[in-house]
């Protein structure tokens, strides 16, 4: 980044302090990942100086022949990786992709059964302060309290009591697999719209590690930076007879011209979650989660739901005497990247929850496998049974800034590979 050094040293600074963190933290939030170097070349490409209105092959601009080709292939491949009849690239996020769905299939003030953010759900699902929650009244279903897994009884029962217009499945904290073949008959039977926001799990989906909602669903959305390895932004899916609306939902609907340089990174990580290695990535997400769980509750920590199926844990930080917040806090002190998160039925605020969410998507791209979580998990027990302990976190931190020089990050391959290292 020669030229960026030299032009705006104060911007350059910023991202060289970034990078420096990247690669000496440990990331375990669950939501974030390593694009790989390809990635990042497309999304830092000449793509960014093109307006593109439109749809390949029907564009409001001229000169758009080879951002065409970029965008095709991240919509054939999107098809491909997922079994889509009709997919577009252009939301330039989760959260748009979702109001794209919201856009074309309801009317505002129609009604919405969706899971609570309370208890896991995004707050694109209704929250109060969220336009689907502003302007789509919303029903919110949750998880069993003694299993602490998706209560799909009461879906059934609050689609039949409701008759919502549509029916949203899909999670950011929930560690279990999604039973979307229940939900999708909840929705059938009472004449529902089924929508599934995949965005977490969509990369466990593309490697065969979770069961697709593509073929149950009438629109899938997603996010393509978390476990999908991709740039920051989204894809809306959906089936044949839904394609014009969604179309015209994310432009002219939402959006104006689409970020053709994300776009073509979408392909590019398409690309990537194509390749057979990507299945193995995925496999090893959940096996390095797995024992994250064993790990942390054979320490005495209680996990949501006993354990995980997903790339995922949800800590209840109580069972130990802390909060979400001194656990982050102390975490972060030495090294370690969580968030605080609300477990289910918490009888605490958002901003000091009783809960911790860690996901392996990241460390696994980093090429960690088992031992080298099990590492992992011990610092973590080590540091929150003495969170005020200064000392110790800068101990720990020193021990973690060296362990995780043995496992590089995608920007320090000396050659760019297709691939991040590990995978
Ligand atoms: C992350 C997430 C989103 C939103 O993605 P953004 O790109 O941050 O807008 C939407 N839905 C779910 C379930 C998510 O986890």
């Amino acid at each position: 980044m020669d030229m960026l050094k030299a032009v705006d040293p104060d911007v350059y600074d910023a991202i060289v302090h970034e990078e420096e963190r990247q690669r000496d933290d440990l990331e375990l939030i669950a939501s974030e990942n390593y694009t790989s170097v390809a990635v990042m070349e497309a999304v830092g490409s000449v793509l960014t100086n093109k307006y593109a209105e439109g749809l390949p092959g029907k564009r409001y601009y001229g000169g758009c022949q080879f951002v065409d080709r970029a965008e095709q292939l991240a919509i054939d491949r999107a098809k491909s990786l997922f079994g889509a009849a009709h997919v577009n690239a252009q939301p330039h996020s989760g959260a748009t992709a979702n109001q794209a769905v919201f856009f074309a299939a309801l009317e505002i003030g129609d009604k919405v059964l969706a899971m609570d953010l309370a208890q896991g759900g995004h707050l694109t699902h209704g929250m109060r302060l969220n336009y689907s929650g502003r302007w789509y009244p919303t029903i919110s279903y949750g998880l069993d309290p003694k299993s602490e897994r998706i209560d799909y009884d009461a879906i059934v029962r609050l689609a039949r009591e409701h008759k919502p217009k549509l029916i949203l499945a899909g999670a950011s904290a929930y560690p279990r697999i999604i039973d979307f073949a229940r939900i999708a008959d909840a929705a059938r039977e009472v004449g529902a719209v089924f929508m599934v926001d995949m965005a977490h799990i969509a990369g466990l989906v593309a490697g065969g590690e979770h069961p697709s909602p593509v073929p149950l669903a009438d629109f899938v959305t997603t996010t393509t930076h978390k476990t999908l390895r991709g740039p920051r932004g989204g894809i809306a899916m959906c089936t044949q007879a839904w394609a014009k609306k969604l179309d015209s939902a994310v432009f002219p609907g939402l959006q104006g011209g689409p970020l053709m340089h994300v776009i073509a990174g979408k392909a590019v990580c398409l690309g990537e979650a194509l390749r057979p290695e990507f299945k193995a990535y995925a496999a090893q997400v959940i096996a390095n989660a797995r024992t994250l769980a064993e790990k942390l509750m054979s320490a005495g920590f209680r996990l949501v739901s006993n354990g995980t199926d997903n790339h995922l844990i949800l800590i209840d930080v109580t069972s130990k005497g802390l909060t979400g917040k001194v656990a982050e806090t102390a975490l972060g002190r030495a090294g370690i990247t969580v968030n605080k998160n609300l477990v289910p039925f918490d009888q605490r605020k958002p901003m000091d929850p009783s809960g911790v969410r860690m996901g392996t998507p990241a460390l696994t791209t980093r090429g960690m496998k088992e031992v080298a979580i099990e590492q992992v998990a011990a610092w973590i027990v080590r540091v929150l049974a003495a969170p005020e302990d200064e000392v110790l976190a800068s101990r720990v931190q020193r021990e973690i800034a060296e362990f995780a020089c043995g496992y590089p990050v995608p920007t320090d391959a000396a050659q760019p590979s297709v691939l991040p290292l590990g995978f």
